[in-house]
């Protein structure tokens, strides 16, 4: 379970969930069907839902809904891939002995006598058969991205007024969903992590959602983790050099004043920043000990830079 893709991970998990009720499985079945089939009639009297997936839990569960519907056979055939590293597919045949008309409009793939475009009111009645749906179609024809790389999932479908019934289909569900065409298909696709996760819920993906959730705890803890990191050199960069500064100013006063001419509180502070220039104003107020504020501090080697400053006006 853990090989594969994010995508794979999430339909290994989706075709594997339970289903107690019928309207479910056939919404899940009319949404497989939808999303990865075609209805082949044949010259004879046999008709046949082909499907294709290159996932072997996909076509299981194809045959799976379909044995707990209908009393079809199915034979499932494996297109090996000659790639290295590719992935076989699956081919699955439902096959009917008959023209079962009934099943095939409870299906919702024929309205009225031609092939249905929308989907069907009966299967969108529900939320759980809206999910079952929604999962189906997941199954046969979506993907998402690695969630370390980019937050976003697709689903193809083959027919605009198709897509455009899920995406409305999608928003009573939660999802925001939007179309584009990429080569002349319908792409519904969704953004940003929390809308993936919205989905992942919606289909039952619960450990993939887990596991999207911790990635992303993961991701942003390491970006956390870099910007204090960045942002403690940052700030210890600029204590050093303020301190260094001071130091010098100091020096050019003892060099050209003398140390003894300027105010006791000043040379105090003086003192304290010359032998240690590296410390914060934290420090200066601990080891000077005697009560006196860092603003106070700060406000004494800013008077200091300033007569350094009127000594040498370069500075
Ligand atoms: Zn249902």
């Amino acid at each position: 379970m853990a090989s594969g893709t994010f995508s794979d991970r999430v339909k290994n998990e989706a075709a594997r969930i339970k289903l107690e009720k019928d309207c479910c499985r056939l919404a899940e079945l009319s949404g497989l069907l939808r999303a990865a089939g075609s209805l082949q009639l044949s010259s004879g009297q046999q008709t046949a839902f082909h499907l294709s997936t290159d996932h072997p839990a996909v076509a299981r569960r194809i045959i799976q809904l379909s044995r707990s519907l209908f009393d079809w056979p199915a034979e499932t055939t494996v297109q090996r891939s000659n790639r290295l590293g590719g992935k076989n597919r699956y081919l699955v045949r439902l096959v009917m002995q008959r023209w079962d008309e009934d099943a095939i409009r409870k299906l919702g793939i024929i309205k009225g006598r031609s092939m249905a475009v929308g989907i069907r009111a009966s299967l969108k009645r529900r939320q759980c058969c809206r999910r079952a749906f929604l999962r189906g179609v997941f199954l046969g024809a979506g993907s998402i991205s690695r969630p370390d790389k980019a937050y976003h999932l697709e689903i193809i479908a083959n027919q605009e007024p198709f897509a455009q019934e899920l995406v409305e289909m999608m928003a009573t569900l939660g999802l925001n969903a939007r179309i584009h065409i990429r080569k002349q298909k319908p792409i519904i696709y969704l953004k940003g992590v929390e809308q993936i996760a919205e989905l992942l819920s919606m289909i039952g993906a619960h450990n993939s959602l887990l596991y999207l959730q911790e990635l992303r705890i993961m991701k942003e803890m390491r970006g956390n983790v870099n910007r204090l990191v960045n942002c403690d050199t940052a700030n210890l960069e600029k204590t050093v050099s303020t301190g260094l500064r001071q130091a010098e100013s100091i020096r050019l006063i003892a060099e050209r004043l003398g140390m003894e001419r300027i105010d006791p509180k000043l040379r105090q502070v003086a003192e304290a920043r010359l032998s240690h220039p590296e410390a914060t104003l934290g420090e200066l107020a601990e080891i000077l000990g005697t009560g006196i504020s860092r603003s106070g501090i700060n406000h004494r080697l800013r008077r200091l830079e300033q007569i350094a400053r009127g000594l040498a006006p370069d500075l």
